[in-house]
């Protein structure tokens, strides 16, 4: 291992680290800490450096003739379409741009359905005469690319032998460029389909689920006289990360394969003091942070906020909200910052939902909104929400969206991994329910009896100290434990997992959103019954029926209470509340008609389309419980069982003049846990051996009975942890993973 890691961080053969034993590798890897970075950056110009690594408004103003700068501008901002004649021109502005900073090739950037990034590089040059060669971008390689998609997951959508598919140029989302010390390349952000048309990618029902949002808000608005040309959705990511040393992580087969320990046992100090969340940051962490936030920045990506999260070597960053698009693909660039930055540092960024079990996981929280081109935030309520019936109205559709589709939010949010968390008393449980606090709870019960005829005010806040500022207080608390909740302007939808896309979560918000507005509209139009709706009077008494009799259907969705409490289960039991607990019942709920109707209904995924992703889901769900499966039964064979028997052996050794029987009695503990864990990996072999069901049948499996063997096997090394010596244990423990940095 010490070869291995000296190998790829340059850096760490300052210290040679021949360890015999955790206890110097300890010492080594604090060392090691100290060296910072290998080379200390420059402090970023906030404002100038914002976003220069982008083909952005800025760079497009300096470089495009007027018209095609407006063209271009319009598409980004009110969704227009865009005049694909003037691609040359853009190309090559961008071309120059790229050169100038150094890149030598450009590539198509997509989001196949692995939930991470592809893209396939192709040089910038051009054979010319004599030998000679041009750098060239043209209009045709902006717009268009064609990347094999038979080896990215389809669902069925595709046979190894279909291959061809298509990328298509986004121009909502600016162009960037990634850069390491050897050179450059130009990012191009796109769409991906098959050949046949068919949607491969995270991206394409973004867009459309945005449209169809913006489709319906747009003919709702109608009613409230807005004059907006264009609505979307707006989100800001709050992402959940652990940092720890790579020395460790090398030395973790479950980490290298699985991104989580599959053994490990609970440390004496875990997050139980409390003492980590907001606490100091240590300075090789900052000074990590403060090299990927400059990253960020170059890439146009508003970093805000960065804190320590509530368990030891667990971090946050999370940027200002941004319209869903550039938001989701940003945050794949957030999470690969993270990951690269990292290893300049001597870290691996973990990014897994439950890296280590006992500890809390990472969640990543989806704030969601409504927006218009106008920069009116439809969610933002005002000093007297119960007289602004515009808002009333468009929140009462969130609340509706989320009580008629409470299996397409757990859905959106379904992996493996993320089954870890929901429910473990850190985050969510896999019960959907909205938080909206006491003002808005108060209007909607005024106007189950009658118009709502006030507004609860949040009061002043006096501290108890002349000297300290007397502070403002919210009209409502906040809810820590709500998997849907209402934060002032904005609802926070905390189920999506860490490491996830969060391209599905808002296609599903968005979706829904704009049924649940169509409905209403229609709902708002019959309550009209022609009468003049620019009549003030007349406007607020069809809302308020509307409202009402969304909120007869939709009330049972709203919980104000604490989410973990067993009580809560068993009362969203009796309240008919869905609790979708692992991510394969939850998808086995996927294709349910309703569902399948509302995503065709809205142009956002064809039936074929949706069923596809399905399928790949509950792919990804079997192929990662496998992975896991295999991996610790590896590692209890190959790495537990020998240090266990060789702990035995050393017990096996007489001590001569010196009484035996405390020695006899370890060597029995030993050998008992030795035992149960050989019976233990048996049984897991046994359990992995099923494979001919359809996708269905086969993640089942994995939930009911590849998991609970994987946790037998895992309960046996945990056991042997405690007893075997901590130079014969093989593997670095949650001590040194979570604390020695
Ligand atoms: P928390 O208090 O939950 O930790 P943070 O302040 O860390 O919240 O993050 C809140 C997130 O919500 C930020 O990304 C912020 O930009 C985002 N946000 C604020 N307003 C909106 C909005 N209108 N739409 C979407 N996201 C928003
Ligand atoms: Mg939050």
């Amino acid at each position: 291992m010490t070869i291995f890691a000296a190998f790829i961080t340059p850096h760490s053969q300052d210290q040679p680290l021949m360890s015999t034993s955790l206890l110097d590798h300890h010492v080594a890897a604090a060392t090691k800490a100290r060296s910072i970075s290998p080379t200390p950056i420059e402090p970023p110009d906030l404002e100038s450096c914002f976003g220069e690594r982008t083909f952005g408004p800025v760079e497009m103003r300096k470089r495009l003739p007027k018209q095609v700068f407006n063209s271009m501008m319009a598409a980004l901002e009110k969704g227009a379409a865009w005049d694909s004649s003037v691609a040359d021109i853009v190309a090559q502005a961008m071309k120059e741009w790229a050169l100038e900073h150094g890149a030598t090739h450009f590539a198509h950037w997509f989001q196949p359905l692995t939930g991470g990034t592809a893209a396939k590089h192709d040089s910038l040059l051009n054979p010319a005469d004599a030998g000679k060669v041009v750098t060239k971008l043209s209009g045709g390689d902006l717009m268009q690319g064609e990347p094999d998609a038979s080896s990215f997951p389809s669902g069925g959508l595709r046979a190894t032998h279909e291959a061809r598919g298509y990328t298509a140029w986004d121009p909502t989302s600016p162009p960037f460029l990634v850069k390491n010390r050897n050179g450059c390349f130009l990012a191009i952000p796109t769409a991906f389909v098959s050949w046949t048309g068919e949607v491969l990618d995270h991206k394409t029902p973004l867009l459309r689920s945005i449209d169809a949002l913006d489709q319906e808000a747009r003919r709702a608005l109608r009613y409230f006289g807005t004059d907006a040309v264009r609505v979307f959705s707006t989100v800001g990511t709050e992402q959940e990360y652990f940092l720890i040393d790579e020395e460790f992580y090398f030395r973790r087969p479950d980490l290298i394969n699985c991104g989580r320990t599959l053994v490990g046992a609970k440390p004496p100090k875990g997050q139980q003091l409390d003492d980590h969340y907001f606490g100091d940051i240590e300075e090789r962490m900052l000074a990590f942070m403060l090299a990927v936030e400059k990253e960020l920045y170059l890439l146009g990506i508003p970093a805000k906020t960065r804190h320590n999260e509530v368990a030891p070597g667990q971090y946050e960053v999370a940027p200002v909200f941004e319209d869903s698009n550039r938001a989701t693909d940003h945050q794949q660039l957030i999470m690969r910052t993270l990951k690269r930055k990292a290893r300049e540092y001597g870290l691996v960024c973990l990014l897994h939902e439950k890296p280590f079990a006992g500890i809390n996981g990472s969640g990543k929280h989806n704030n969601w909104s409504v927006s218009t081109d106008t920069g009116v935030n439809l969610l933002d309520p005002g000093p007297t929400p119960h007289a602004n019936i515009r808002f009333m109205f468009f929140c009462t559709a969130v609340i509706r969206s989320v009580f008629k589709h409470q299996d397409l939010l757990r859905i959106a949010v379904a992996s493996a991994a993320n089954d870890h968390r929901l429910g473990a008393n850190e985050a969510p449980p896999a019960i959907m329910s909205v938080f909206l606090g006491e003002q808005l709870v108060d209007i909607y019960k005024q106007l189950e009896h009658g118009p709502a005829s006030s507004s609860k005010r949040g009061s002043k806040m006096f501290l108890g100290v002349t000297g300290l500022p007397t502070l403002p207080k919210h009209a409502g608390d906040r809810n820590r434990t709500s998997p849907f909740a209402f934060t002032g302007n904005k609802f926070e939808f905390r189920a999506v997992g860490s490491s996830q896309s969060v391209s599905f979560p808002n296609v599903v918000l968005n979706v829904t959103m704009a049924e649940s507005l169509d409905e209403m509209t229609t709902a708002l139009e019959a309550a009209l019954n022609g009468r003049d709706h620019t009549d003030e009077a007349v406007l607020e008494e069809a809302v308020t029926k509307v409202v009402r009799d969304v909120m007869k259907e939709a009330r049972s969705i709203l919980f104000e209470g604490d989410n973990y409490a067993e009580t809560w289960h068993k009362e969203a039991e009796k309240r008919g509340l869905l609790n979708l607990r692992t991510s394969v019942e939850a998808l086995e709920k996927m294709t349910d008609q309703k569902n399948i109707d509302l995503f065709d209904r809205y142009d956002v995924l064809s039936e074929r389309e949706f069923r596809a992703r399905q399928e790949v889901w509950l792919e990804q769900y079997e192929m990662n419980i496998d992975i896991e499966a295999e991996t610790i039964d590896s590692m209890a064979r190959t790495l537990i069982m020998p240090a266990a028997c060789a702990y035995v052996k050393e017990l096996t050794i007489p001590v001569s003049g010196f009484p035996t029987e405390g020695i006899t009695d370890t060597k029995n503990e030993v050998m008992g846990h030795i035992n149960m864990l050989r019976e233990a990996v048996v049984k897991l072999g046994s359990a992995m051996d099923f494979h001919g069901g359809d996708a269905l049948a086969n993640a089942r499996h994995r939930a009911d009975v590849v998991i609970p063997a994987m946790a037998a096997v895992r309960e046996c090394c945990d056991a042997l942890e405690k007893v075997v010596p901590a130079n014969l244990w093989p593997l670095p423990t949650y001590r040194d993973m979570l604390f020695v940095h």
